[in-house]
């Protein structure tokens, strides 16, 4: 039986524990506190047994890890990819907490995550895969106590048969238990395009602060799924020239500009940027390099490292994908006076558009599109403001000003309730 399976510790777990202990020692967290911090408070390992569609049966595994609960259900999305292990998901829950947190949403952070590449299965498979670790990991979920969402390689068909599998165990339809689900079974209108959205509301607040011309500016985008592809969109519809996308295959790269408009339906028609003219090809290293005014990573964690941090050409780091940036790269880009919106911050738009479908279906009444915009934009800019406030004070950059924000919140929570017994 491989090690990994049931080991926490993973590069991505000690890159949020060290994010974590230099905020804590930064902030003076109450030592108790540290130590119950840095470890989740619940952690599901599965095995998923799949038959496949040429009749044999495939073991996959699968988690599902709960970080923090004190402010309330715990919330997280689900990854479908190879890279999923114990260490890394849970590292995925701690920053969730923080992220809600910060947000001020009544959530705790969760994640999980099954280990498999679904480009290599079958639907069927997939809906197999999703319903028997749905099975496997009914006894911890649920509207009031963990509610999972899309993340890397799901959607919203995936919450769709989550949902369908929850209902059919309770008896009885049960749409807030996932968030980004279809419109038809209680999914929130701009609920697909909230993440990139919310990453373009912090890009256009920080260049606000920092007296940058949206209109005079350039961005490349790493990753063209739910969190890259809207993002583009959304920044060209604000006028600012998207010059370079990627996605696992490498990248397209225009320096007068790629017609996001064009691209976007070739590439949701097409799943791939092969056919599409006006533009050249670029390997991902090389476009995380290209001069910019704004760089969005949004697809994996760890792709700025101390070997290429020292290289990137952009003014801001919009980390649309979460942990994209190592310790050691913040400090360089810190040194180099790279104005970096942090992950917890710049990808909150999703959770919070989450919590709004949750509250939707609790309630049974659902709002207007142009409702869930205003609320985002009210909710995700005045975070970025307490986060810039708190960064000046500090004399800290953002990403310590928005873990510190959402661990004091986290902190307050726990001293209130006391340790129970
Ligand atoms: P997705 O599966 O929809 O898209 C991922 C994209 O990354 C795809 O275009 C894929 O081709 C690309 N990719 C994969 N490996 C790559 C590589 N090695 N180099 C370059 N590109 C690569 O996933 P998503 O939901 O857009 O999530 C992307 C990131 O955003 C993840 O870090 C995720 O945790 C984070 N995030 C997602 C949400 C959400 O609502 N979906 C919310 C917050 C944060």
């Amino acid at each position: 039986m491989p090690e990994s399976l049931y080991e926490l510790d993973s590069p991505t777990y000690r890159m949020a524990v060290a994010q974590f202990e230099e905020a804590a020692e930064c902030m003076n967290l109450d030592p108790n506190l540290r130590e119950r911090f840095k470890v989740p408070r619940r952690a599901l390992v599965v095995s998923i047994p799949v038959r496949m569609d040429n009749g044999k049966v495939k073991v996959f595994q699968g988690y599902r890890v709960q970080h923090d609960d004190s402010l309330g259900p715990t919330k997280g999305g689900v990854r479908y990819h190879l890279s999923v292990t114990l260490g890394e998901v849970a590292a995925l829950a701690m920053w969730m907490t923080w992220k809600c947190a910060l947000v001020g949403l009544p959530y705790g952070g969760a994640k999980g995550g099954v280990r498999c590449d679904p480009a290599t299965l079958s639907k069927n498979e997939l809906q197999r895969l999703t319903r028997r670790y749905t099975a496997e990991i009914l006894p911890i979920i649920g509207p009031e106590i963990d509610v999972p969402a899309p993340d890397v390689g799901t959607n919203a068909q995936t919450m769709a048969w989550m949902m369908d599998t929850y209902s059919m165990q309770k008896g009885y339809s049960v749409p807030g238990v996932v968030t980004g689900k279809p419109i038809p079974i209680g999914g929130s209108l701009g609920r697909e395009e909230a993440t990139g959205r919310g990453v373009v509301y912090t890009i256009l607040e920080a260049m606000k602060y920092l007296k940058i011309d949206p209109q005079k500016s350039t961005a490349v985008v790493q990753g063209f799924g739910n969190v890259g592809s809207h993002a583009a969109r959304i920044l060209a519809d604000h006028g600012i020239k998207v010059i370079a996308v990627s996605d696992s295959k490498g990248g397209i790269y225009n320096p007068k500009g790629l017609d996001i408009a064009k691209l976007y339906p070739h590439y949701l028609n097409n799943h791939t940027f092969e056919g599409f003219s006006g533009c050249d090809r670029i390997t991902n290293e090389e476009l995380l390099e290209q001069p910019c005014t704004v760089l969005v990573p949004a697809a994996l964690s760890e792709v700025i490292t101390e070997k290429n941090a020292d290289r990137l050409k952009c003014k801001i780091l919009a980390e649309g994908a979460n942990g994209p940036t190592t310790p050691n790269a913040d400090r360089i880009l810190a040194e180099r006076g790279v104005f970096i919106i942090p992950d917890v911050l710049a990808n909150s738009g999703g959770v919070t558009v989450s919590y709004f479908e949750w509250v939707q279906d609790l309630q049974q009444y659902f709002w207007k599109e142009k409702e869930i915009h205003e609320k985002l934009f009210d909710i995700i800019t005045s975070a970025f403001q307490r986060v810039l406030s708190l960064s000046q004070k500090k004399k800290v950059g953002m990403r310590l000003a928005a873990q510190m924000h959402g661990i004091e919140k986290i902190a307050q929570a726990h001293l209130a309730r006391g340790l129970y017994p």
